[in-house]
């Protein structure tokens, strides 16, 4: 059995979860524990459509390999910058060693852009380098001569049109939190309020009902290609 641990309040398990559907009730399974409750919220990004399957379960998921590289550069704006004529963007580091690289007049950004492959987890095995030189050729031909410091990949996932999704999945108990794209760090926490306000009150904020994975009926294609990121705000 699966140790139980407990941060501020919250008990968790490490392992890898499983899920059950059946007699109108999920179960997850993790680390030989067999957990049930009032909801079960699936929130497993890139692997939502994996953990799902073999349940009877649809979801219009689909799970990518998204990219990032770091630039060093001279008098870059701290800004973050959607280019929707280069398609990439770019943010600041965020990092404790921002403050000391802006005494030098340097600054490190992040950049990325729509060129996504879709594919599952653990298949990939590291940047493309066609990656490399066509985010590091945009990024010179916005702000200048930037030197290459690092690069980063893992997994996102995407909806047919592009926009995270929440809503219930099958049972009125299990819900769906995901479809993030590469911007969950913009509309993610908005959402999970949402998922938060659902569970308390039984009803959907206003702002999260376009994100409900009822816009998609039982429609969608078993594959699709991936567009622009809106990059909207969700309020
Ligand atoms: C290289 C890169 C750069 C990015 N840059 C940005 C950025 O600049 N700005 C931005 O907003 N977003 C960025 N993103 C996207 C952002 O990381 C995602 O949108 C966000 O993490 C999605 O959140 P999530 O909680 O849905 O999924 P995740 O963050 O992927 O979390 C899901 C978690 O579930 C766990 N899990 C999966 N299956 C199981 C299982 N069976 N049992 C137990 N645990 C499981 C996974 O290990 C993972 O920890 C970037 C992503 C990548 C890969």
């Amino acid at each position: 059995m699966g140790k139980v641990h407990e941060i501020k309040g919250v008990n968790y398990i490490r392992g890898e979860a499983a899920i059950r559907l059946g007699n109108h009730e999920v179960r997850v399974l993790v680390s030989g524990n067999e957990l049930r409750g009032d909801y079960v919220i699936l929130a497993s990004g890139a692997w939502n459509s994996i953990i799902t399957r073999g349940t009877g379960l649809r979801v219009p998921l689909l799970p990518y390999k998204c990219q990032a590289a770091a630039f060093m550069g001279r008098g870059i704006s701290n800004v973050i910058v959607y280019d929707y004529v280069l398609d990439i963007y770019m943010r600041p580091l965020g990092s404790v060693i921002d403050n000391a690289l802006s005494r030098l007049g340097l600054s490190i950004i992040v950049a990325g852009d729509g060129n996504s492959r879709i594919t599952e987890p653990g298949r990939e095995a590291g940047v493309d380098r066609e990656f490399i030189s066509e985010i590091r050729g945009k990024v010179r031909s916005r702000v200048g001569e930037v030197l290459l410091v690092g690069s980063r990949f893992g997994y996102c996932e995407v909806t047919p049109d592009m926009r995270p999704l929440v809503g219930t999945l099958g049972l009125d108990s299990l819900l769906l939190i995901g479809g993030f794209n590469g911007y969950g760090a913009e509309v993610g926490p908005a959402l999970a309020s949402a998922v938060v306000d659902y569970v308390l009150s039984g009803s959907w904020p206003d702002y999260a009902r376009p994100y409900l994975i009822d816009r998609f009926g039982n429609d969608w294609p078993s594959t699709w290609d991936i567009s622009v990121e809106a990059h909207e705000l969700c309020v």
